[in-house]
């Protein structure tokens, strides 16, 4: 038993010799097994309000029991479980995250690429433009190996059939 606790009337507490049982008020005091009756007859010595006991060494219920739970390991639990959950948490939060990173730099890379793609379409639309402009350009272009072909001309700002 905790070591507060104490008879409100004759301020006996346990281990002092004698075993006594105590008892609890529903107005929340205490009194040993000597005081008790006299203590709760018409009103609780205490407070003076009609009062119901309980023995605190039978089958108490759970929230009269807590209330005799150490403070500090309510707490100490209370932190423990809040850990547990914050850990749990975070981890899948952390675990999507990475996920989602890759997935972004896996988007970034593509887009880089296909930057890459028009900025060389681009450079073959002005090629082709600028031979277009040439004296004699944009019909029977000697081929060669590896050259664009030209057969028509570029409409609407697009490239010509190519081939
Ligand atoms: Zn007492
Ligand atoms: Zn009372």
């Amino acid at each position: 038993m905790a070591n507060y606790l104490h008879c409100n009337a004759c301020y006996f507490r346990p281990g002092m010799g004698i075993q006594r049982r105590f008892f609890i008020t529903n107005c929340s005091h205490i009194y040993c097994e000597t005081c008790v009756t006299a203590a709760t007859k018409d009103k609780c010595k205490i407070c003076k309000s009609q009062c119901s006991t309980l023995c605190l060494s039978g089958k108490i219920p759970k929230e009269v029991e807590s209330m005799f739970v150490d403070p500090v390991e309510s707490i100490q639990k209370f932190l423990k479980e809040f850990c547990q959950k914050l850990e749990f948490q975070r981890s899948h939060q952390r675990r999507l995250m990475r996920h989602m990173t890759e997935q972004l730099k896996c988007a970034e890379k593509k887009m880089s690429e296909v930057n890459k793609m028009i900025q060389r379409a681009q450079q073959l639309e002005r090629s082709f433009t600028a031979l277009q402009h040439r004296p004699g350009g944009g019909t029977n272009i000697p081929s060669q190996t590896g050259r664009l072909l030209i057969r028509t001309p570029p409409s609407g700002g697009r490239l010509g059939e190519l081939f």
